[in-house]
């Protein structure tokens, strides 16, 4: 194993942005300080979300970091320059890539929320690894803005936009800026049947630690609807944390929008060896207080009639781009913040976009992996750098659930049918091909190699 100190290299995750540092390791995973991400073994998963070594890629954050802390002051008083909205992992994402290509252009960040910086991705495994809102926050907003000389403006909301006059409305006042850099992410979709005020939703930080205070007094009877990427791994995590979970969907089965029947039924039996209860094809027609006490159970009714007494509901129907501020600013609307493939400049000019918010082709894609190429692309384009610009790839796409980890590649296609490739009672394999070409391939559960291991 090489021990060489020094000239440590980052390693990201590209299925959930994890990043491994050779200097400080992977000790619970027993990878000790010090270990060349070459030296790891094969069998070593991401500690966020099991994805193997060949799903990471080398880091290479530039020169943003070479900002020390306390070297500029937290606000930077300016009157244009790049204005970036959102601080998410998009937005700073963005603010990072144009610190390291320019290290004087004026950045501002407008924020709607406190702009701390964290990992998405865990909220929807942190609870039953007893994490608290604190430890999941890996930079406070404030700390990164004054790292990257950025003038913050935290819990305060882009309202309104005129890109003829380059000018943003905010809650705080008017910003002119000479690039504006969108990344105000996406907003949970919730059905009419559930009311915002007797439904959680997990988004973010503060409504993960939401959802958490509810849930710590003692174990709670959970309701989740909606049977997606989020609504499965919380479950698993809400399970393992020793609540009691039903999940119903309007789909004859989990995961229907992505998986075929076959894998869609592991996952069925692994809930089932969980605990964990699914009500196939219902609809929630409304959810209601039992009576009018604090913490009284809520009662969600479906269309057949059912009445499921619960303690805690929890909407995981999907997310959708919020198009006010693209409609006042006339910026072309598609599922998203229609952007160029290559650029990522809206229909506007000197407006960009990336993130969940945005969409290709009509697509949005709301995961992590594809916002670094983005904000490359961001950057150079709006600082007038060259670049080969932006291309996307479907991203590895990983079910972040223990039991059964699932794990899918490339770009499956409705028309095509998945055939398998292999399995047994621990693993299924399937792939897509188009005249004999692999198209994308999917893997549940876990390969034998690694069970023996
Ligand atoms: C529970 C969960 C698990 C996930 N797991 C994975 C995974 O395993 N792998 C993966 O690739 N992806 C995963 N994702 C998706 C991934 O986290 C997102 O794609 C990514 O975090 C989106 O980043 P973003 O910055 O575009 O949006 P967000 O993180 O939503 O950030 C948006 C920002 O904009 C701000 N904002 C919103 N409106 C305004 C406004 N009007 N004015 C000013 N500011 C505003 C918000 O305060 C926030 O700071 C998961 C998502 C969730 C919810």
């Amino acid at each position: 194993m090489s021990t060489i100190v020094g000239d440590w290299k980052k390693f990201i995750c590209r299925a959930c942005g994890v990043i491994y540092d050779e200097e400080f390791g992977d000790p619970d995973s027993g990878i000790a300080p010090g270990t060349r991400f070459d030296d790891i073994p094969d069998d070593w998963e991401c500690p966020l979300c099991g994805v193997t070594k060949e799903d990471f890629a080398l880091y290479e954050p530039g020169s943003a970091t070479a900002v020390a802390p306390g070297e500029a002051p937290a606000v930077v008083p300016q009157k244009t320059g790049v204005v970036v909205v959102g601080g998410g992992t998009a937005g700073w994402t963005a603010v990072e890539a144009l610190r390291a290509l320019d290290a004087d252009v004026p950045i501002t960040m407008v924020t709607a929320c406190e702009g701390d910086r964290y990992r998405k991705p865990e909220l929807s495994i942190a609870l039953s690894q007893g994490k608290s809102p604190e430890l999941l926050v890996s930079e406070r907003g404030r700390d990164c803005a004054r790292r990257l000389k950025v003038r913050l403006l935290s819990n305060t909301y882009a309202v309104g936009l005129s890109p003829a006059l380059h000018q943003l409305r905010t809650t705080a006042g008017t910003l002119h800026y000479t690039r504006l850099v969108l990344a105000q992410g996406a907003r949970p979709a919730m059905p009419d049947a559930l009311p915002p005020n007797l439904c959680w939703r997990i988004n973010d930080l503060a409504m993960w630690s939401g959802v958490q205070r509810a849930l710590a007094p003692r174990p709670a009877r959970i309701a989740i609807v909606g049977a997606g990427l989020v609504g499965c791994e919380l479950a698993e995590d809400f399970a393992r944390s020793g609540h009691s979970i039903t999940v119903l969907d309007v789909n004859e089965r989990p995961l229907a929008a992505l998986l075929p029947e076959q894998a869609s039924q592991r996952v069925l039996e692994s809930w089932a060896n969980q605990g964990i209860r699914f009500m196939a094809a219902r609809s929630v027609v409304s959810v209601t207080l039992a009576d009018e006490s604090v913490g009284a159970e809520r009662i969600v009714q479906t269309q057949h009639g059912e009445a499921l007494h619960v303690d805690l509901v929890l909407c995981a129907t999907g997310l959708g781009t919020q198009s006010y501020l693209a409609r006042v600013g006339g910026l072309e609307f598609k599922r998203g913040i229609a952007v160029n493939p290559l650029t990522l400049q809206t229909s506007a000019p000197d407006v960009y976009a990336l993130g969940d918010c945005i969409s290709i082709g009509g697509e949005p894609c709301r995961f992590i992996e594809p916002i670094a190429g983005q904000a490359e692309a961001i950057a150079h384009s709006s600082l007038g750098r060259d670049h080969a610009g932006y291309h996307h790839q479907p991203p590895v796409l990983r079910v972040k659930t223990r039991s059964l980890p699932i794990v899918m590649r490339g770009a499956p296609s409705r028309e095509l049918a998945w055939e398998i490739v292999e399995h047994d009672e621990h693993q299924l394999s399937m792939a897509q091909y188009r005249n004999g070409n692999l198209v994308a391939s999917l893997d549940v559960g876990q390969r034998k190699a690694r069970l023996a291991a």
